[in-house]
């Protein structure tokens, strides 16, 4: 076990939970503030599907943190579940995408990559999801796909951080800025109070980028908000995850069918909007024609932090020692958090990382 060092993380959303989450299992005492509660921001509002929506246009570096994080998802629930009795849902269903205009570069991609995409015909894909709507001609497959029922993620994640030793959790509780001291970040101010530390953490989501220009720093994170809308359908109503035209149908366990999503340029604001009601409505329906006369149970917004190739921030802040980054994962959070928050603490302990981390390196990109 490293020896103990005491770490502030800022932001308690999936990648500052599961980072804190992480040192705290490796020995490390570990200060987590969120200025809200924890897990409500972007990590709450999210699809929670396992994998980029067009895996094969990201770069390396995103493929790289998706893969290990996908093997690593069952068993990160499991423990989960197991230590805080609330699951996670890990709810493998396989996902179709439908009537794409890069079908072959997606096959290409898989193959080179030995992920299980294949061509399907369209007939099967009615046969396996009967309520599909009539207007799609091609589809492609990939089996072993999975959701995971994020908000109960985090509530998961949280509650299995404060039974760990060493472990202290500050809600309602915003960093106002750094404490540096002879060249080295020592710390963070809050209204409550300074926290002091060995390292420091900025996991702060599409915030991240506002809190390190107060070193005048220009980290390129900033908010690109998202609407959903949720349904309530028996449990059988969808037994996969369609994709066509930007737009998904995400079912869990329970029934629950989410669509997602917009994608939009409004700042930090996160009220919803009746057009992109009517617009994920409209694609609903597109989709799954029997929605029409579902009842709209939930519609909010999130804010993604966005970044440059949506390529996560994970290391070392050059020039500011004991500072560091966990940020900056656009649309894929969830899905690359496993991966991102390992390769976090193996660079914090001085560990072989599990994958090489020169992409995310924030040296030479802010
Ligand atoms: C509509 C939508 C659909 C999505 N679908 C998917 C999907 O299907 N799959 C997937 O992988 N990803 C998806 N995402 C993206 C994913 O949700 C995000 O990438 C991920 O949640 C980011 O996690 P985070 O911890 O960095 O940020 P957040 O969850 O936003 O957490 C940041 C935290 O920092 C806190 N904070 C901010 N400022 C301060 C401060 N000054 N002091 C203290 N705390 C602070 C906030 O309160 C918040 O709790 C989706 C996102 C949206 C909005």
């Amino acid at each position: 076990m490293a020896k103990q060092q005491q770490v502030v993380v800022v932001g308690g959303g999936v990648i500052g939970l599961l980072t804190a989450f992480n040192l705290a299992t490796q020995g490390q005492a570990v200060v987590l503030l969120d200025r809200s509660a924890v897990g409500q921001e972007a990590s709450w509002a999210g699809g929670g599907i396992v994998s980029p929506l067009y895996p094969w246009r990201y770069s390396p570096a995103v493929t790289a943190l998706a893969h290990w994080s996908q093997d690593f998802y069952p068993q990160l629930a499991e423990r989960l579940f197991a230590a805080t009795g609330v699951d996670p849902e890990v709810h493998t269903t396989g996902l179709y995408w439908l009537d794409l205009g890069d079908e072959a570069e997606a096959l290409a991609w898989a193959a080179r990559e030995g992920r299980p995409l294949s061509k399907v015909d369209i007939s099967a894909v009615r046969d396996a999801v009967p309520v599909l709507g009539p207007g799609f001609s091609q589809a492609i497959y990939m089996a072993g796909v999975a959701n995971v029922r994020n908000p109960r993620l985090v509530k998961s994640l949280k509650a299995a951080l404060l039974a760990l030793p060493g472990v202290t959790v500050h809600e309602h509780c915003a960093v106002e800025g750094f404490i540096c001291e002879g060249g080295k970040i020592v710390g963070v101010n809050t209204a409550l109070s300074e926290f002091r530390g060995d390292h420091v953490v900025l996991a702060a989501g599409a915030w991240s980028g506002e809190l390190l220009g107060s070193l005048g720093l220009e980290l390129p994170v900033e908010p690109i908000k998202g609407q959903m809308i949720l349904y309530k359908c028996a449990s059988d109503f969808l037994p996969c995850m369609v994709l066509a035209k930007r737009r998904y149908a995400i079912p869990r366990r329970d029934g629950h069918i989410l669509i997602g999503s917009t994608l939009e340029h409004d700042g930090f604001n996160k009220t919803t909007t009746d057009k992109a009601l009517q617009s994920l409505k409209a694609s609903a329906v597109e989709l799954i024609p029997a929605l029409a006369d579902a009842e709209v149970v939930g519609h909010w917004a999130g804010l993604r932090p966005g970044s440059p190739e949506g390529i996560p921030y994970i290391g070392k802040v050059p020039g500011f020692d004991g500072l560091w980054l966990n940020c900056g994962h656009y649309r894929n959070g969830l899905v690359l958090a496993p991966a991102s928050c390992q390769l976090f603490v193996d660079l914090l302990l001085e560990c072989e990382p599990i994958i090489d981390p020169a992409p995310y390196a924030p040296t030479g990109r802010i």
